[in-house]
């Protein structure tokens, strides 16, 4: 079958379709150079999904495709979360749900780090982000972007700049945690920066 060219994104509306604010923060300024009015899904009362996508590019197609159908708006929806090797990438695509009702991230970050002391001291502290976005249109057409970064889990938890597991994630080749470093170096470097990237060369 002949491979389907990539829908191009025109200026215009777009809905972020999370309710993640420190996510919304991050897309709005990735966004910006684009010539795009990013609108976010809580402004127009568009409801949560159930993430019950067993991938981040399942999850992010599903919040994508349900925001593009309610608003008649191209929208966009990115599904991410902390991968730890010696975890067999848990917590992954439930990396929201460690952090239980309360989003208490001191909590997922504690849960994180109890459970890989418990595998004892041979075990590895390498871990991975992985960003998927989808960007949906209300016919039904998505086009999906998958990001990483690489780096280690260090406890104790350092640095306020970020949001989530930040304050546990170091990036390789850096000596600072995501959560120590300004927001436009790790906007430069993060799994979310590097699913942008692949977006914008294909769509603008
Ligand atoms: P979801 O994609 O809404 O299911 O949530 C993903 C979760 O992964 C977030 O609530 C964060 O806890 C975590 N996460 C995703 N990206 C980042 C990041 O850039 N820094 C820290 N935590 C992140």
């Amino acid at each position: 079958m002949e491979k389907q060219a990539i829908r191009k994104l025109q200026p215009g509306k777009l809905v972020i379709a999370s309710h993640n604010a420190g996510k919304v923060r991050e897309i709005r300024a990735l966004l910006d150079p684009y010539g795009i009015q990013p609108v976010s899904a809580a402004t127009l009362g568009l409801p949560e999904p159930d993430e019950t996508g067993t991938t981040f590019i399942a999850n992010a197609e599903l919040k994508a495709l349900q925001a593009a159908d309610l608003s008649g708006l191209p929208a966009l929806a990115d599904d991410s979360g902390l991968c730890v090797e010696a975890l067999d990438n848990e917590p992954g695509i439930f990396s929201a749900r460690w952090a239980g009702p309360s989003k208490d991230f001191g909590l997922a970050m504690r849960l994180v780090w109890d459970n890989l002391a418990a595998k004892g001291p041979e075990a590895g502290h390498d871990a991975h982000f992985i960003c998927a976005l989808a960007l949906a249109w209300p016919d039904g057409h998505v086009e999906v972007f998958e990001g990483r970064v690489d780096g280690l889990i260090t406890w104790p938890p350092r640095g306020d700049k970020g949001f989530g597991y930040d304050p546990i994630f170091q990036p390789t080749g850096h000596a600072i945690s995501f959560g120590e470093m300004d927001p436009e170096r790790k906007h430069a470097m993060s799994h979310r920066a590097d699913a942008f990237a692949k977006l914008v060369a294909a769509v603008f």
